[in-house]
């Protein structure tokens, strides 16, 4: 709501920018480095970073959090008139809340080859059986979107080989974000 009106509503690497500067307050934060923000007309009603170990929640990740955010702003459950753009292909879960919300368009950074539900694995967002459909845009700076997911896991990994790691963050790795999953199989 607070952003400069000289923005071009069509640059999605600006919007994925903005995205990945929520990943990056996730990183800070031992959170997955994942962010997420929803764009409407321009302005951006939404952002949120992966939250799951701070709120001791699964259900925190970001493109979650960043919907109930545009929701409010709107007042509305509908977000047909909105885009939202995420760091990581969206899992099973997100996919199926953004066609709850009836999301125009989907634009992520670096796919998920087997967890994503944005065509990396399977496509929830263009079902032929659903009546709501979504574009799709993927790639969007995916080198910058799996550099800080690859950063953040060689970082457990190393406080790990120190001793250092903690049981949250094992846990973490287990949970599935390890980075050679994060394959880039082009547009
Ligand atoms: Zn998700």
């Amino acid at each position: 709501m607070d952003e400069p009106q000289i923005i071009n509503p069509f640059d999605d690497e600006y919007y994925m920018r903005e995205a990945l500067r929520q990943a990056r307050k996730a990183a800070k934060q031992d959170e997955v480095p994942i962010g997420a923000i929803i764009v409407h007309q321009g302005s951006i009603i939404g952002r949120a970073w992966n939250q799951v170990e701070t709120l001791k929640d699964a259900t925190a990740h970001a493109e979650m959090l960043a919907l109930t955010q545009a929701e409010s702003a709107l007042g509305d459950w509908r977000l047909t008139d909105c885009d939202l753009y995420v760091t990581k292909e969206p899992c099973p879960m997100c996919a199926g809340a953004i066609m709850h919300c009836r999301v125009r368009r989907v634009i992520f950074g670096c796919p998920d080859v087997k967890g994503g539900a944005a065509g990396g694995f399977w496509n929830l967002l263009q079902a032929p059986n659903l009546n709501h459909r979504a574009e799709i845009t993927p790639g969007v700076l995916n080198d910058d979107c799996v550099r800080i997911l690859k950063e953040f896991f060689a970082e457990a990994r190393r406080r790990r080989a120190e001793g250092l790691e903690h049981k949250k963050g094992a846990a973490k790795e287990s949970e599935g974000g390890d980075a050679e999953r994060l394959v880039f199989d082009g547009p």
